[in-house]
C-alpha cells in the first residue's frame, strides 16, 4: 500500500482464513449524517493455497448481471471447494446501484472514467482509489463485470485488453478459452488510463470485463453466459472447483474495436435505427435516420456504418443528442 493509507477501511481481515462477510467503510459526511459512511459489501474468503481474484460488479449502477452472478457465488460458496482467496464486492460504486444511475448521484462521477481516484475527493474518486492503491495489489486476476447500462443494450461479450506481448496474448487466450464465451471483444478503448482494465494492467493484474445486456435490466442469455463463464474461469484457475455445468462449447468468435465501428449522433433529434442486435453490416450500410424535432418536415438525415462488422451494442433512448453514441461493431480479427 502506499505511504498514505486510504480513508476507506474495513474490519475484515484480507489475509485471514475463512469466510467473512462485511463492508467497506467509505466515509461520507453530509448534511443529515455528520460522521457517517456508505457501506459497500464485501466478502473476503480464503482457504488453502492458491490465486487471489477479485471480483467486482456494480461499478455502474444500472448494470446488473454482474452483481446478481457475484452475489449468487457469495451465497452458494463453499469453503472447501476453495484453493486461494477470492475478494467479492458486487456493488462496487454502492450509491450509484441504490440510485439505479451510471454515475454516483452523491458527486455524479463515472467510477470507471475516474482511476486511479483521489484519496481525498469525492466517494466515488475515493472508491477508485481505494480500488487502485489497496485492492489490484492484493490481486493476481481482475474481473469486472459489466452491461450497457441505461442509455445502451449489448449482445452478451466478453471484453478483453488488446495484448502487447506474445506473452499477454497467450495468457488473455488461456483466460478467454476458460470463460469460453460466445465472442470476445478486444477493445482499445480499455487502453484509456481512467478506467479500471488500465489500472489493473498499471499493476500487471490480467483482467477481463465484459457487457451481458443493458437497458437497465436483467438479460437471462446474459447472466447465463456471465455465470457459465465465470465458474469456468475459477476452475480454471484452480481457485473453485467447477459445481455448475459447462455451457455449450462453441467456438468463441474473436472481435476487435477501434474508431470506426462507433457509430455517432451527427445532430440532436430522434433515431430510427434500421439495424438490431447481431446484424452483420458492411461499410456505408444504412444505420438509420435522425428525424429533426424543431423542423419535422425537414428530411430526416441518414447515418452509415463506417466499417463491416456484427452489432454488438445498441442505444436504448431513441432521443439523441448530437455526439451520442447510437451503437458500434466488432469487426472479426484475423
Ligand atoms: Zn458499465
Amino acid at each position: 500500500m502506499a505511504e498514505t493509507p486510504s480513508l476507506i477501511t474495513t474490519d475484515l481481515a484480507f489475509d485471514a482464513d475463512g469466510v467473512q462477510h462485511g463492508v467497506l467503510r467509505l466515509p461520507h459526511s453530509h448534511d443529515r449524517s455528520a460522521y457517517g459512511f456508505v457501506p459497500i459489501p464485501l466478502t473476503v474468503a480464503r482457504h488453502g493455497e492458491g490465486p487471489t481474484v477479485l471480483l467486482t460488479g456494480g461499478v455502474h449502477g444500472d448494470e446488473y448481471e454482474g452483481p446478481i452472478a457475484l452475489i449468487r457465488l457469495i451465497r452458494e460458496l463453499r469453503l472447501d471447494d476453495l484453493h486461494g482467496r477470492l475478494i467479492i464486492i458486487p456493488m462496487l460504486n454502492v450509491p450509484a446501484v441504490h440510485g439505479a444511475t451510471r454515475t454516483s448521484p452523491i458527486d455524479r462521477i463515472n467510477l470507471n472514467r475516474t482511476f486511479p481516484g483521489d484519496r481525498n475527493g469525492t466517494p466515488t474518486e475515493m472508491i477508485a482509489d481505494y480500488a487502485e492503491r489497496v485492492l489490484l495489489p492484493l490481486a493476481d486476476y481482475a474481473f469486472d463485470f459489466h452491461a450497457g447500462g441505461s442509455s445502451l443494450d449489448y449482445l452478451p461479450t466478453l471484453f478483453a485488453l488488446p495484448p502487447r506481448t506474445p506473452d499477454e496474448r497467450q495468457r488473455t487466450e488461456a483466460l478467454v478459452a476458460a470463460f469460453a464465451p460466445p465472442r470476445v471483444l478486444y477493445m482499445e478503448a480499455l487502453e484509456n488510463d481512467r478506467l479500471m482494465s488500465a489500472a489493473a494492467r498499471r499493476h500487471g493484474v490480467p483482467f477481463l470485463t465484459g457487457e451481458f445486456g443493458g437497458g437497465a435490466t436483467v438479460n437471462r442469455e446474459g447472466l447465463a453466459v456471465l455465470e457459465r463463464g465465470l465458474a469456468g474461469l475459477l476452475d480454471a484457475l484452480g481457485v473453485l472447483r467447477r459445481t455448475t455445468p459447462r455451457g455449450p462449447a462453441g467456438p468463441v468468435r474473436r472481435l476487435a474495436a477501434a474508431g470506426r465501428h462507433y457509430l455517432y449522433a451527427p445532430r440532436p433529434g430522434l433515431f430510427e435505427p434500421r439495424f438490431s442486435l447481431g446484424d452483420e453490416v458492411k461499410t456505408g450500410q444504412l444505420a438509420g435516420f435522425i428525424h429533426d424535432i424543431i423542423q419535422p418536415w425537414l428530411e430526416p438525415v441518414p447515418v452509415t456504418w463506417g466499417a463491416d462488422g456484427l452489432v454488438l451494442c445498441v442505444r436504448t433512448f431513441a432521443l439523441v443528442e448530437a455526439g451520442d453514441c447510437l451503437g458500434h461493431l466488432g469487426a472479426d480479427m484475423a
